[in-house]
């Protein structure tokens, strides 16, 4: 059967890989996207993935977004909410601006994005939603207290509406990657990188958006009915909760 994906963010870096990798496995998928219109152009002429623009803070954006995606491919049977931004202080520095940023973009957006799909996934008995965390919510991060609070906020979510949902056939379920080769992570300096970040990963190497891409085609799948509530680390084993 073929089914219907949602990934948000999913025009560039770890949302790239995962766009693709779920339309490798026969899935229609929609690419949404918040203001980078040249990199969004560049996917879709490389992929053939439409991509649809609005910001996935914004719930009234949100509605009119799914209702484009639902009315161009179909309902969504699979959503995967992917978009992120880090807006990086100490707290004793961060401006409430970079705090509001940061929990609307990543928390407020899980909601608006599943309040929107979950009503008709519980209505045809049949949805996975996947929400990309990060190691960061699972262990905490100096200088990163809004990212934290935010994906952290995440584990909690997904539990809650996995039980609410599990006798729909929904699963809800997290990936909580390590650091991955992203321009995200790019933006980390060099020398942070080398002495603060890659000595702690045992694998000895930043994870790539396919491995990570990997993850969430396997709790997509029709066959993952059983795996619910989760968090799937994947983070080189930097971190073993
Ligand atoms: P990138 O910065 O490479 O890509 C982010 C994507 O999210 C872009 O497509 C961007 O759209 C989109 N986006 C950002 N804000 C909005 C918004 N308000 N509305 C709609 N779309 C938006 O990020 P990564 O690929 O590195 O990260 C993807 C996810 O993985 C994030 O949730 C991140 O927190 C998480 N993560 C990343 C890690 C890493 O090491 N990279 C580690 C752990 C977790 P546009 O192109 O228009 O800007």
């Amino acid at each position: 059967m073929t089914r219907v994906a949602l990934v948000t963010g999913g025009t560039r870096g770890i949302g790239h890989a995962i766009s693709t990798a779920l339309k490798y496995r026969g899935c229609r998928v929609a690419a949404n996207y918040g203001g980078n219109d040249t990199a969004a152009r560049q996917f879709q002429a490389a992929t053939g993935i439409p991509v649809y623009k609005f910001d996935v803070s914004d719930f009234a954006a949100c509605q009119e977004g799914v209702t484009r995606i639902t009315r161009d491919l179909g309902p969504v049977d699979i959503l995967v909410n992917n978009a992120g931004i880090t807006r990086d202080a100490m707290l004793h520095r961060m401006t409430k601006e970079n705090w509001d940023a940061v929990i609307h973009t990543n928390l407020d957006s899980v909601f608006n994005m599943t309040r929107l799909v979950i009503e008709g996934m519980r209505a045809r008995s049949f949805g996975r939603i996947i929400n990309v965390a990060s190691i960061n919510g699972r262990k905490g991060q100096a200088g990163q207290a809004n990212y934290s609070a935010a994906k952290a906020a995440l584990l909690g979510f997904s539990k809650a509406v996995a039980q609410e949902a599990a006798s729909r056939g929904i699963t809800v379920n997290v990936i909580a990657p390590g650091y991955i080769a992203t321009e995200m992570v790019r933006a980390v300096p060099k020398e942070i990188l080398d002495t603060k970040i890659l000595p702690f990963v045992p694998v000895g190497r930043l994870g790539t958006a396919e491995e990570v891409a990997r993850c969430v085609t396997f709790l997509a799948d029709d066959a993952a009915g059983f795996i619910t509530g989760a968090c799937l680390d994947a983070n080189g084993g930097q971190y073993m909760a």
